[in-house]
This record gives C-alpha cells, sequence and structure tokens, in this order.
C-alpha cells in the first residue's frame, strides 16, 4: 500500500494560476523520479477532460491513460497553496494531490481523502497545515471500518439453542480476526437480549480488533423456552464505529422480510442489511478498468448515475456490505473497488429497469477507459493455478545422485523404483460461454445440462474407484466425493454464474473454489483437509467438462511423485504398479497419508519441491519406515537394498504365515497384540489379521459419522459388531476423544488460541455427561458377558478418572456387572507423572504414545515441518513410560500402548524392556509386530531400554539401538 512521507510533501506553494499549478506539480513528480518531463502534458491534457476538482479544496491532477508510459512509477506528490488557486472550474484549490498512477497503489490513498473530505473544515486545515507531517496526519485518518461481510456470517449453524448461535457468531468474528479469544469469553456469560421477529443479539467490547457484525442463523428456525430463534446478532463494540452496524440491524428490522430470515442466503442477508428494500431492483456488473475505480472512471460513474431517473445505489459484493449513492464521487471512490470486483447497483421505482441497465452499460464499456474483458487470457490465468507444480519443477535445483533426502513417514515399507512424475492437467478454459469452442458453447441452459452431463461422467468414475476398492477407508472417502458431488449448493452457486454469461467449466470451478476457501477459513485441520476433497472433486468435474487427458502412468512398477496428491487420486492408484508414494507438501495426518497407511503404499510426504525435478524414470529408494529417499541410487546401494527388500518380504511371508501364534517373545514372555480401530466393521479383518483383540477403538469415528449424536440403539448395533466379530477376544474402547482439532460439527468448541491444549477428550465429554452416558450404556449393553475394557482419553489426574468412573459404576448398578475393565489412557505428561495415584484407582494403563509425545516435547503431531521430530523414541517420552508401567505393575495393573510406537521395529524390545503387557497396532501390523516379538528375549529387550534410556536426544536413541 501506498503511504506518504514527508518528502512527498511540498508546504507554502504559490501560483500564479491553475496552469501554473498543474506545471509545479508534474516538475514535483518529475523530481520525485515518478515521472518522464513529458508527463506536465498529460496533467494538462487531462484537465482539460474535466476538472479533477475533489473537493473541500482539493484536487487531484493525474495523467491520460495514453501518457502512461511516461510513469516511471507509482507515487503521489502534495502541493500547498495557502493563498489558494482559482481553479478553471469556478472553485479554489489549497492542496493539489498530483498523481503518477500505473496501478491502482494510489487508490488507497484517494480512498483516505475520501474519508477527510467528509470532516468539517477541512479545507482549512490543509490550507493552514504547518508541517509535513501534520499534512500527513491530516490526510492519513485512519477510517475505522466496521466489518460484515460473507466471511463475518455463520449461516445453518447446526445448533440446539440460543446460546450456541451465539458463541458460532463470536468464533465467526474471531476466525475473521475482528476479536480475540477474550471477546468469546465474554459472549460465553451472555444472555441473549430479545430483539423481536425471533432475533437476538449479544454484544461485547473486551477483545475487539475491529468493530463487526455477525449473524448466526440455525439450520432450521427453532422454537426454544423464551420464544422462537431465526438468528443471534453479534456485535463486536469498539468506540462509536459499530454504531453504523446497529444502525443497519435496526433497517433490516424494519424490513418486511425480516421473518424469513433464517432461510435466506449471505447475498441476501448483506442486500437486507445494506437497506435494500424488498421493492428494490439490482443489477451487478463486474469492474474491469485495469487500475479500478479511481477518480476519472468514477466521475464518469457518477455522472451516468446523476443522468438516472431514479436514484442508484452501489456497493461492492465482496468486502463490507456498504451501500454508497452512485451521485457521490467522494463516496464512491471510496468503495475502492479494483478490477474483477463485482460493483451491485440497486434502483427503486419507475424507470428504475432501464436505470440500471444505463448503469451497467456504462461499467461495461469502460467509464472512459478502454478495458481488457476477463475472458482473455483467462484460461491462461486459471490454468497457471492449476499448474503450479510444472512451473515450481523448472525452478527446483536438481537432485544429485545417490543423495539421501528425509521428510515425513507417511506409511511404512521399502520401495525401490523408477519415479512417475504426475503433474496436474492445465485446465484451460475461457471465462464466458460465448468464447468456448463452437462444440462447447451456447446460452445458460446448454451449460447447465453440460455440467449435470459431466457430473453424471464424475459419478460413474467414483462408483467404479469405489467398487474397485471393496470397502475401507477408501470407499468411505470416495463416498464422501460422491456425495459432495450432489451438493445442490454448489450446483444453484455454478447455475447462478451460467445465468452470468460464465461457461460451465467457470462457474463450477467458482462455486468450488468459493466452498473451499470457506472452509479453508475455519482454520482447523480437519476442515482444511475437507477442502482438499472438496478441490478434488471439483477437477475431477473440471476434466471432464474440459476433455482433459490425465497423464498416463507407466505399464511398469513405478514410485509415485507428485505435489500434494488428492485423496481421489490416491484411491485410482493401481496397487499392482504402484510402489511407493512421494509427495511435495502435505503431512502424516493428510488423508492422503492415511489412504496410503490403508492401501498398504510405503509413503514419503512433505520432500519439497525438489522431489518435482525428478525425472520420469529416474530410479529412487523410498524407505517409508525412515521418510528418507536416495536418489539415483549407486550400484551397491541399490543391490543392498534390494537384498533387504527381498528380506523383508520373505519375513512378511513368514509373519503372515504365523499371525495366528500368540504374541511371545523368543523365550516365552507374554506380550499381546491387539488391533487399532476406527471402524467396527473392521473388526473382522483384524481377527483374520491375528489380532488378539481390540485394543484402542476410536469411537469418535462413529460421532463423526452422524449428522447428531448417535442415539443408544445404533451405538449398541456398532459396538455389538465388533463384539460379534472378535468373538470372545477383548475390547478396548476409548469414549469419545472430540474437540479441540478433532471437531464435531454438531457439538461446536468456541474457537480456541491452541485447540491441542483446549477443550478436548474427556474435558469436552464431561461437559455434556448425557452423551458419555449413553455411549457408556451402549458399550456395557452391547459387551453383555463379553470382555469390556473402557478408557478415557486426555485424562489429566485422578479427577477426571473419578468423574467419568462414577458414570460407570452407576450404569454398571443399574444394568448388571460384565466383564469390564476401566482404564485411562496416558497422552498427558502429567497422568504419567502421577501414574501411580492413578493406578491405585484404575484397572490399567494404556498409553498414547502419539499425544505424549507431541505434548511432552511441545511439538504439534500435524506440523509439516516439525512433526518428524515428534519421535516417540525421544528419552524424554521413554521416562514417562518407564514411570508409568513402574506405577501400574506395583498395584497389579496391566499397560498397553496404542499410540504409533507400538510398531516401531527399533522400538518393540525397548517397550518390551520397559515392562508393557500389550501393544496395540494397525490392522495390517498386527503379523510384523509378532514376528519382532519373536526374534527378542526378555534379556535384549532389558539392554534396549537401558541403552534407550540414558541417551540425550531421540536421535542418539536410535544411533545407539542400531549399534547394539
Ligand atoms: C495417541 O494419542 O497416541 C492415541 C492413540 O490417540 P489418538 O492418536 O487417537 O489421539
Ligand atoms: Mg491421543
Amino acid at each position: 500500500m501506498l503511504t506518504l512521507q514527508s518528502r512527498d510533501v511540498a508546504l507554502g506553494c504559490q501560483a500564479t494560476s491553475w496552469q501554473d499549478a498543474l506545471d509545479q506539480a508534474a516538475a514535483a513528480l518529475h523530481e520525485g523520479g515518478l515521472v518522464e518531463p513529458g508527463y506536465r502534458d498529460a496533467l494538462h491534457a487531462r484537465e482539460a477532460q474535466g476538472s479533477t476538482f475533489l473537493g473541500s479544496a482539493i484536487a487531484i491532477p493525474h495523467g491520460t491513460p495514453a501518457h502512461r508510459e511516461q510513469i516511471q512509477r507509482t507515487g503521489v506528490r502534495l502541493l500547498q497553496f495557502p493563498a489558494g488557486v482559482e481553479w478553471h472550474d469556478g472553485n479554489r484549490v489549497h492542496l493539489l494531490v498530483a498523481i503518477a498512477a500505473s496501478s491502482d497503489e494510489h487508490l488507497d490513498v484517494l480512498r483516505q481523502l475520501t474519508h477527510v473530505l467528509d470532516d468539517e473544515d477541512v479545507a482549512e486545515r490543509v490550507a493552514t497545515a504547518e508541517s509535513a507531517e501534520a499534512m500527513i496526519a491530516l490526510l492519513s485518518k485512519p477510517k475505522v471500518k466496521a466489518r460484515l461481510d460473507a466471511d463475518t456470517l455463520c449461516l445453518r449453524f447446526p445448533a440446539r439453542d440460543r446460546f450456541e448461535l451465539a458463541l458460532a457468531a463470536a468464533a465467526r468474528l474471531r476466525q475473521a480476526d475482528c476479536v480475540d479469544s477474550a471477546f468469546v469469553a465474554a459472549i460465553t456469560t451472555q444472555e441473549p437480549v430479545e430483539l423481536g421477529h425471533g432475533l437476538w443479539l449479544v454484544s461485547a467490547a473486551a477483545g475487539v480488533r475491529q468493530p463487526a457484525l455477525s449473524l448466526a442463523t440455525p439450520e432450521r428456525a427453532f422454537t426454544g423456552p423464551r420464544g422462537a430463534v431465526n438468528g443471534v446478532f453479534c456485535v463486536a463494540a469498539q468506540g462509536e464505529a459499530h454504531f453504523e452496524l446497529l444502525t443497519r440491524l435496526a433497517t433490516l428490522l424494519d424490513d418486511e422480510r425480516v421473518e424469513t430470515l433464517a432461510d435466506a442466503g449471505a447475498d441476501d442477508i448483506l442486500a437486507r442489511l445494506s437497506g435494500e428494500s424488498s421493492h428494490a431492483e439490482t443489477a451487478r456488473v463486474t469492474l474491469l478498468n485495469a487500475h479500478g475505480l479511481h477518480a476519472r472512471p468514477a466521475k464518469l460513474l457518477v455522472q451516468a448515475a446523476r443522468e438516472q431517473s431514479v436514484a442508484i445505489l452501489v456497493r461492492l459484493q465482496e468486502g463490507a456490505a456498504e451501500t454508497v449513492s452512485a451521485a457521490s464521487l467522494t463516496k464512491v471512490i471510496g468503495l475502492g473497488a479494483r478490477r474483477g470486483q463485482t460493483l451491485i447497483f440497486t434502483a427503486e421505482g419507475e424507470g428504475a429497469t432501464p436505470a440500471l441497465a444505463a448503469m451497467v452499460a456504462a461499467v461495461e464499456s469502460g467509464l472512459g477507459e478502454s478495458v481488457r474483458p476477463f475472458d482473455e487470457g483467462s484460461g491462461v490465468a486459471r490454468g497457471q493455478t492449476l499448474a503450479r507444480q510444472s512451473r515450481v519443477t523448472e525452478s527446483a535445483p536438481p537432485l544429485d545422485d545417490d543423495s539421501a533426502l528425509t521428510a515425513t513417514a507417511a506409511s511404512p515399507g521399502l520401495a525401490i523404483a523408477p519415479v512417475f512424475v504426475m503433474r496436474a492437467p492445465s485446465f484451460d478454459y475461457p471465462e464466458r460461454a460465448r468464447d468456448l469452442p463452437s462444440a462447447r458453447q451456447g446460452d445458460a441452459a446448454r451449460q447447465r445440462e453440460r455440467l449435470i452431463e459431466a457430473r453424471d461422467e464424475a459419478r460413474v468414475q467414483l462408483n467404479t474407484l469405489i467398487g474397485r476398492a471393496k470397502g475401507g477407508d477408501v470407499a468411505e472417502i470416495l463416498s464422501m466425493h460422491a456425495e459432495m458431488l450432489d451438493d445442490p449448493e454448489l450446483h444453484e452457486a455454478a447455475f447462478e454464474g451460467m445465468r452470468e454469461g460464465w461457461s460451465a467449466e467457470a462457474a463450477w470451478w467458482n462455486a468450488i473454489d468459493t466452498a473451499a476457501r470457506a472452509q479453508e477459513v475455519l482454520a482447523d485441520r480437519l476442515l482444511a483437509e475437507r477442502a482438499a476433497d472438496l478441490r478434488d472433486v471439483g477437477r475431477r468435474v473440471l476434466g471432464v467438462l474440459c476433455g482433459a487427458k490425465m497423464p498416463t502412468p507407466p505399464a511398469g512398477p513405478y514410485i509415485l511423485v507428485t505435489d500434494d496428491i488428492g485423496p481421489s487420486d490416491v484411491a485410482r492408484l493401481d496397487t499392482e504398479q504402484v510402489r511407493g508414494l512421494l509427495t511435495a507438501r502435505g503431512g502424516a495426518t493428510s488423508h492422503s497419508a492415511i489412504l496410503a497407511r490403508a492401501l498398504g503404499i510405503p509413503a514419503v510426504v512433505g520432500a519439497g519441491e525438489r522431489v518435482l525435478a525428478l525425472a520420469n524414470d529416474d530410479q529412487i529408494i523410498l524407505d517409508g519406515d525412515l521418510g528418507r529417499i536416495i536418489v539415483r541410487p549407486s550400484r551397491e546401494r541399490r543391490d543392498r537394498a534390494e537384498l533387504r527388500l527381498k528380506e523383508l518380504e520373505q519375513l512378511r511371508r513368514e509373519a503372515y504365515g504365523l499371525r495366528f501364534e500368540e504374541g511371545r517373545t523368543g523365550d516365552g514372555q507374554r506380550i499381546e497384540v491387539a488391533a487399532n480401530l476406527g471402524n467396527t466393521a473392521h473388526a473382522a479383518d483384524a481377527v483374520e489379521n491375528g489380532a488378539e483383540g481390540v485394543g484402542l477403538l476410536r469411537t469418535e469415528f462413529l460421532f463423526m459419522a452422524h449428522p447428531d449424536v448417535p442415539d443408544l440403539q445404533t451405538q449398541v448395533a456398532e459396538y455389538s459388531r465388533a463384539f460379534e466379530a472378535l468373538d470372545g477376544r477383548p475390547l478396548v474402547a476409548r469414549t469419545l476423544d472430540v474437540g479441540g482439532d478433532k471437531p464435531l460439527p454438531y457439538w461446536p468448541v468456541p474457537a480456541e488460541d491452541n485447540p491441542f491444549l483446549g477443550l478436548r477428550g474427556i474435558r469436552l465429554a464431561l461437559t455434556r455427561p448425557e452423551v458419555l452416558e449413553t455411549q457408556l450404556r451402549a458399550l456395557l449393553i452391547a459387551a453383555g458377558a463379553r470382555p469390556l475394557r473402557i478408557m478415557f482419553p486426555m485424562v489429566k489426574d485422578i479427577d477426571e478418572y473419578r468423574q467419568a468412573r462414577a458414570i460407570v459404576d452407576r450404569l454398571q448398578a443399574e444394568i448388571g456387572a460384565g466383564d469390564v475393565q476401566v482404564g485411562v489412557m496416558i497422552e498427558i505428561p502429567s497422568a504419567a507423572l502421577l501414574a501411580p495415584s492413578l493406578a491405585a484407582e484404575v484397572d490399567f494403563f494404556s498409553i498414547g504414545t502419539n499425544d505424549l509425545t507431541q505434548y511432552t516435547l511441545a511439538i504439534d503431531r500435524g506440523h509439516a515441518e516439525l512433526s518428524s521430530q515428534a519421535d516417540g523414541l525421544h528419552p524424554a517420552v521413554l521416562r514417562l513410560i518407564q514411570m508409568t508401567v513402574e506405577a501400574a505393575h506395583a498395584h497389579g495393573r496391566w499397560v498397553g500402548i496404542c499410540g504409533e510406537l507400538g510398531s516401531d521395529p527399533a522400538a518393540i524390545p525397548v517397550l518390551v524392556g520397559l515392562g508393557v503387557d500389550e501393544l496395540s497396532v494397525s490392522v495390517r501390523q498386527v503379523p510384523m509386530v509378532k514376528a519382532h516379538l519373536r526374534g527378542i528375549t526378555q534379556e535384549t529387550a532389558k539392554r534396549h531400554a537401558t541403552t534407550a534410556l540414558s541417551q540425550p536426544t531421540s536421535q542418539a536413541v536410535r544411533d545407539a539401538l542400531e549399534a547394539l
């Protein structure tokens, strides 16, 4: 943004005429290195076309577009004329703001000027300013803009009462960065005030960064104990700056359509809040002027508005919903409209229709400037976004032969193969339907038909993939994609674009991109991943519409290298040929990484852009356990890796053959090997892979799969399915572990600065004990006499455990006691440190090493760059495990490990040496973990544990263990 500095200001100038003043302005611009001397003629030529007098003794001379090549760089110079200059239009000027603009940067200065023009006695103040600083301060008066736009609205939120809506509205303001958590906390203590018509209001001044108005509406209007609820407004109050928002709110309450607010969309609500009456007609037009709505085009727009027989109002579709008179130059400039933004004109009464058409025509004609329509080159612009990875490749330095590159280990295994670098196809299409190739051209109805056909084709593609996936996580994610395809809101948004003349391609991608951005601003990892899913679905349809050819992989085995592969791309992988997956971006928690694990494809992710510079057919060794690749390996290294691969495959075959043996060390120490599940439907698969039980059932996935808390019957049916498949083997069920970074849409939690340290796990569950009680009841009923182990997540001390246990005890007294044990997860360091007091009351511990590592090392487990350092073999984590096991065994309790560390081959002997009794790992790992156990004795395990505990860092632990 252009900011004024004292060297830009010349005080005490004198001029004999307005021409003389213009000459001085040109000289000042030239001296400042902003323009060529010939720019003087440009200023005069522009003034000859019409006065640049702005108001309040200020004129803004600038050149004509024809002289733009004489501008060296964008800037302004201020010339003060204390005695005044008689301007050619009869006004008196005390300040010239001379502009050299080759871009739209000066719009910010102009916009600031328009704020000043509203002030009283500004003419006198610019005439008498005594220093450059005083002048700048005068002109730079920041106007506190109240915020109200699509991003501050939170519509159709699944809330059950006014309080949840109030919190959702406050959280939205926080996400929009208008307020901080103090504001949200202040709102939680408030009783919403009734405004009438089912509308309610909360407001606070604490923690306000920018005054703003939010509105949260419910999914469906409902009636609460205090009356109808159609929506809750939330005001972030600051000084007087929010008063205009209250005025708008009052306008809306007077609107005859107020009762229908809960059903209204964002555009409609913003229109109503900006005072558009229900009788008003509107017209939209995209601004095409290269430098936005600067003074000259603004003046022509104002002239056009003044020529109409009815009053014309105008607002910007993007940003604050502030409606201004189109006949006011300062107000129109104050909108700060830029190329590509949409102006919405409104008018009412007889003559409104032709008046609006005239306004649209004026804007489309360029408002006195020659304008370039958007569709020129737009295909290239769009292609550029999607083909980003090809550009990256060109700039990335090549990787040396036989060099190693370490990144995030996302899925275990070893692969040696040539790479296939998949670059996303660039979709080239025009924005307007009329510019499509003739076979695809046609009106809105034809574009709509094309989109529907493409959607049907995309659905066929997805169904084929779902059929091939044969259930599991892959099928679930693809089914979610198929559902997204049918989202009526996406289609309606696309159809709206088509009605405005857009091509099906542009309208569809715009709808997808808008929806994806809306997800991303929620700043929550799971929802951000939904945005990636949305774009994935969007690209699939776009590919069909553009007839784009997907890149063809080689016929033989290969390692797929890509920027950040979409979930459906992973699902489409031919597991026969794809030996490994390497991505430039992404973390271990992305859907793509989860899918790679589910498909058993070794994967390394987040390796940086350099890997995109690999040439197709370059050989690499990919180690999904170590998160390492070797590029174009030397012959010796390759031979060694091939040998290891063969051994691994042999080992895997043997391990699978012995999968039903009990988990035991080579010298007979019993260590149970169980499976981690997210879905009870996979329990049979776990048994088939040799699992001796389920060591961790992540029940939150059941809750996430339902639009509301699943009722008792649903939960009983789910848990029974697992018990039946387990056929007498124990099931360790973790109670609902959501909140923080794992949100449940129907259980809103106010946005938190540190979700990992916030309301999650048992803390959250205890805020709604009735939900926890239903889950526990369902587990006890489903188990009957079968072995059920219940554990609570994120417990920090005995207090939380006692509260939760009390519910189990009460239910057991009611339902009857079965084979039930109750324990806690040890995943917060405080729980490990306090293990002796917990062990006195619990039946067992299960150590969640993923979170325990995160909290011990203070590294976000999903952090794209740091997560590879969040190594559970860190000696600090190992000491906490040691304390936990010692405390448990002192009280005769058993200890399991259910985090990822339990299947790490280097960690298995250490954990056994520390005395753990059970390892719970992902289903596919069960046979290999049993094989690793058979390969160690209690003595070697103890040695591994002692060695590891005495090391200072996790790397030192790994090195020392390898040397044993
Ligand atoms: C853990 O934290 O180690 C754990 C098993 O729980 P989750 O990964 O589900 O948080
Ligand atoms: Mg955990």
